[in-house]
């Protein structure tokens, strides 16, 4: 028994049910990703903030009331969660603001926020007894799918388009991946991916299209809300790629709302390379992200680089919705935030990762 109440479509709000076997809206599609709901007053009757006090589990499973996932499901031994986020005077001083903190999520397994998603696909498809699970990807998703399914002996087969770099494929190869080289572009490597999930019945961990994604990106910004003691920051920045994870941390703000733990949501910001700026320019001419065409994206932020954010729905909800705005940034600010950032906190992040300073920079 979990605490879901159902996955709700995010273009016609059809609610499925809980234990619904699809991954998007049968009307809908591949865009018709679904949301997981729950019984917030259900949930606030039994779990409490002093209960999570008093939980020693710091990894991400301490938010399972909140997941749609059982009390007594089994997860990866990987210590997933529980980043640090940082008091960034120097960076702060730098600014001439109050306060900023850093959320290292370098800091995981494999390195990246993608483990969050990861393991939570792994419970999901072992409750499904799925013999094989699957993703397209072209580095951080597919390093973690790979490394967290290592952990417990999944068997996993990777799609990933045949330009991605050597170094990253020879890692998905020692974590004891099945790896499939596409010849084509990610577009190409998630459509086959889809395919082969659909014909031998693969566990599917595609972002923007497996609903419960989402649900395990989200405890960063628990960890965040959780750090703060509840008290929300005036503003999030994320970088932005697929859309994922900007929709993840709303999705932990929602919840908490839900849950009468925090009033306010504070104000998201998505921050995109100018070279791969689809958000940016639909929040700006006012498009919808449904039907507005792919662009052709290129920034050397490999891991924020995406020509049709898979997660666009719910990307552009998290900023609408909460009073943020998309910004864009060029790959020559994102390269000077890189040592900024390291400098003023300590922090050495990948381009994508220091993409969200260079946002708050500007
Ligand atoms: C995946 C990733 C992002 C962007 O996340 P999306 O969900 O694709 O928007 C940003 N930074 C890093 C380091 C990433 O791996
Ligand atoms: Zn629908």
């Amino acid at each position: 028994m979990t605490n879901v109440t159902g996955l709700t479509c995010v273009i016609c709000d059809y609610a499925y049910p809980a234990d619904f076997a699809g991954y998007v809206c049968t009307d809908h599609g591949n865009e018709g990703i679904l949301d997981v709901r729950y019984d917030y007053a259900r949930i606030a009757s039994s779990w409490t903030k002093g209960d999570l006090d008093a939980n020693r589990n710091r990894t991400m499973w301490r938010y399972r009331p909140l997941m749609p996932i059982r009390p007594d499901a089994p997860v990866p031994p990987l210590t997933v969660g529980g980043t640090p986020m940082y008091d960034a005077k120097p960076l702060a001083a730098d600014l001439g603001i109050a306060k900023v903190w850093v959320k290292d999520e370098g800091r995981q397994p494999t390195a990246s926020l993608k483990d969050r998603a990861s393991a939570m696909a792994v419970v999901k498809a072992q409750e499904r007894r799925a013999e094989v699970i699957t993703t397209a990807s072209t580095g951080n998703a597919a390093a973690a799918l790979a490394g967290i399914c290592a952990s417990v002996g999944q068997k996993n087969v990777i799609f990933v388009p045949k330009t991605a770099p050597e170094a990253k494929v020879a890692q998905l190869l020692a974590y004891g991946s099945t790896v499939a080289l596409v010849n084509g572009n990610y577009d190409a490597a998630f459509e086959l991916c889809l395919l082969a999930a659909e014909e031998y019945g693969w566990y599917n961990r595609n972002t923007g299209f497996n609903p419960f994604m989402t649900e395990g990106k989200k405890t960063a910004g628990l960890e965040i809300l959780e750090d703060l003691e509840w008290n929300p920051p005036d503003a999030i920045f994320v970088s932005v790629g697929d859309g994922s994870i900007i929709g993840g941390v709303h999705k932990a703000m929602k919840d908490a709302v839900g849950l009468g733990w925090i009033e306010k949501t504070p104000r998201i910001y998505g921050i995109q390379s100018a070279g791969s700026d689809y958000m940016v320019q639909a929040f700006e001419s006012g498009e919808d992200v449904l039907t507005k065409a792919p662009i052709s994206a290129e920034t050397l932020a490999d891991s924020i680089s995406a020509d049709l954010p898979r997660d666009r729905i719910k990307a552009m909800a998290a900023v609408t919705e909460t009073g943020g705005a998309y910004l864009r940034v060029s790959d020559d600010e994102i390269l000077a935030a890189v040592p900024l950032l390291a400098r003023g906190s300590g922090v050495f992040a990948e381009p994508a990762g220091a993409a969200a300073y260079a946002g708050l920079i500007a």
